[in-house]
């Protein structure tokens, strides 16, 4: 035995079948401070218009979303994939949404709030290494990944068909400067087992990347298996018939919770804060020496920021980069997930 010896008497006690699905000490009391104890905690599996998949220490359910919650919820508030609510069992009927810890979240195309996932851990910014792979893009993807408060990792597929990843690798470390960066190749099973840090039971990951960037071989690699694949669900809306993909929890054989969001061409930032802090450490640094505290870094005197692009020290696509995500996030609110 290494280490001191801890007494966990103080923490309440989480069953083990709920502590597989990531539940924690600061949930129970959530759910506690509710005052009703014939509800039963329950984590998101799936959510399909109205009709909710759940998992919960006894199994799987479904349930129906109650009115008022329904009725009460802002932007963004809606039971997604990953949430914790609490549910009355008969009928089966979510009652209330338990505090999120982070969430993945964008602007969609129409410009709302858009969450794809709650209560994610870490983020795998999933990206294929081969000549389609481009800095501005993933730089886009980590400050999204990082934006609602999880923890962004680079996950490059490797293609067997790029003998010398190098220049391609050359080109991407700035941006994963201060994000961990795993290359792997999951067709030959190579790599994934860098990854195992972030997949430990109980905890929840989600994969994000544009289509076709392997994240679906990915998935069955983790997996070990190859996945069914979930009928796209239809849809028919005032644009016309279009299709989604289903976003859904799968537990890993190393007991992770994995959310497979379906691919994103390039997701627009919701907030400015922490998705723009993870994805330009260099330049958050950097930022420290300007003149003012509040450079903005466009035509302020003494921008340290300026002073190592004209040195030849800072590529200047990666402030482009910075200004641009900047701009798409102005008049944004910065509620933690709304
Ligand atoms: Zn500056």
């Amino acid at each position: 035995m290494h280490g001191r010896a801890v007494s966990y008497e103080a923490l309440p006690a989480v069953p083990p079948a709920l502590a597989a699905l990531g539940w924690a000490p600061q949930l129970a009391s959530a759910l506690e401070a509710l005052g009703d104890g014939e509800l039963l905690p329950m984590r998101v599996q799936a959510a399909d218009r109205g009709s909710y998949e759940l998992l919960g220490a006894d199994g799987p359910m479904t349930a129906a979303l109650a009115g008022r919650v329904r009725h009460d919820a802002g932007p963004g508030e809606l039971p997604v994939v990953g949430d914790w609510v609490a549910v009355e069992p008969s009928p089966p009927t979510i009652r209330h949404v338990l505090e999120r810890r982070t969430v993945l979240r964008r602007a969609a195309p129409t410009g709302a709030l858009q969450v794809l996932a709650a209560n994610v851990d870490v983020v795998f910014v999933v990206s294929s290494l081969n000549r389609d792979l481009d800095a501005r893009r993933l730089e886009q993807f980590v400050a999204v990944a990082a934006d609602g408060g999880a923890q962004p990792v680079v996950v490059l597929t490797k293609s067997d068909l790029l003998a010398d990843p190098s220049a391609m690798l050359a080109q991407v470390r700035p941006v994963t400067r201060g994000v961990p960066l795993v290359i792997v190749s999951a067709q030959r099973g190579e790599g994934l087992e860098e990854l195992a840090p972030w997949l430990t039971p109980g905890s929840t990951a989600a994969l994000l990347g544009a289509s076709g960037v392997g994240k679906s071989t990915l998935v069955n690699a983790l997996l070990g298996e190859e996945r069914q694949t979930t009928a796209p669900i239809k849809r028919t809306s005032d644009q016309g018939r279009h299709t989604t993909v289903r976003r859904e929890l799968i537990v890993l054989p190393s007991g992770a919770l994995l959310v497979d969001a379906p691919g994103l061409r390039l997701p627009e930032l919701w907030a400015p804060e922490q998705g723009l802090a993870a994805a330009f450490a260099d330049l958050d640094a950097l930022a420290e020496d300007c003149r003012f505290s509040d450079c903005a870094h466009r035509s302020e005197p003494g921008c340290a920021v300026r002073a190592a692009i004209d040195a030849g020290e800072l590529d200047p696509g990666r402030l482009a980069g910075f200004l641009e995500l900047e701009e798409q996030t102005a008049g944004r609110t910065q509620r933690p997930w709304a």
